[in-house]
């Protein structure tokens, strides 16, 4: 990484704005409640943090699933107002459900505006959104940032805008969000360093164009690992979610972050705001 100033402290503030239900099968590659290993996995608790038993569907049916927060991440002590990207909306929310047939809420502070509020910014103060990738729970709010340019991988555009029917994660009903932003796109075709101390990495794996960002601070390089790893136990396995583009990049992924890293964070679990309650790290 390029390295940041003496006086430069950069740490990384992550707050929720919204919660999503995933079948267990989509977080951890192939498992399912029906199989015979899952009642031995759930009795050794190597099952998701977010894991529940009765989780109700969109279709009205409850069966066991894994809760998982849509978390937006602010990179403090940077020169230029860096946000991760957006997460959904109020508006989003039946949508959400219908199309994608998941568990979806937002409780009323879960905004962007009230995490930005505990730093004193508003989304008009944003200078750069980077999105991980374009799947709908990433980018739904992009309009707010009225000021902002938006780094994305180029592979991930024709998906958000043009979705072929079978594709998960990227619906054409979504593509209004990014297309209001479009002039302001900066695509990429590979890593970049956005600015001192903070870069992007693509890996794909998860989506065509999925990347994490490695940000430089006093507890060493952390990475914020996008939807390469959901959750904790995708690393402690070593076991990717089972919502993925290419599988072989996304091993390779998890070869290549945990070496290069000092601390990754995964991008949808809850466990992350039991380990840091204030939702920075480093704390
Ligand atoms: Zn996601």
């Amino acid at each position: 990484l390029t390295h940041v100033g003496d006086l430069m402290e950069l740490k990384i503030l992550g707050f929720v704005v919204g919660e999503l239900g995933s079948h267990v099968s989509d977080v951890l590659l192939g498992i399912s409640p029906s199989m015979p290993e899952f009642p031995i996995l759930r009795n050794e608790s190597k099952l998701p943090y977010g894991y529940s038993e009765t989780i109700s569907w969109p279709d009205g049916t409850v069966s066991p699933g894994v809760k998982q927060p849509v978390t937006v991440w602010f990179i403090k002590g940077a020169k230029e107002k860096i946000l991760v990207d957006t997460g959904f909306g109020f508006n989003d929310i039946e949508l959400i459900k219908r199309i994608e047939g998941i568990y979806c809420r937002k409780k009323k502070n879960w905004t962007i505006e009230a995490g930005l509020s505990r730093i004193g910014l508003k989304p008009e103060d944003i200078d750069i959104v980077i999105h991980t990738h374009l799947h709908f729970d990433h980018f739904l709010c992009d309009e707010q940032f009225s000021n902002a340019i938006f780094i994305v991988q180029r592979d991930e555009i024709p998906w958000a805008l043009a979705p072929p029917p079978y594709s998960r994660g990227y619906k054409k009903e979504f593509s209004e969000h990014i297309l209001a932003v479009i002039d302001r796109i900066e695509a990429l075709d590979g890593d970049k360093v956005i600015t001192e101390g903070v870069e992007v990495w693509k890996y794909g794996g998860h989506s065509p164009g999925s990347m994490a960002i490695a940000v430089e601070t006093d507890a060493g390089i952390v990475a914020l690992a996008g939807d390469l790893i959901y959750d904790y136990k995708n690393l402690e396995l070593n076991w990717p979610p089972g919502l993925y583009w290419n599988l072989d990049e996304l091993i390779k992924a998890y070869n290549s972050l945990q070496k290069r890293v000092d601390i990754l964070v995964p991008n949808h679990d809850w466990q992350f705001f039991s380990l840091y309650p204030s939702g920075e790290i480093p704390k």
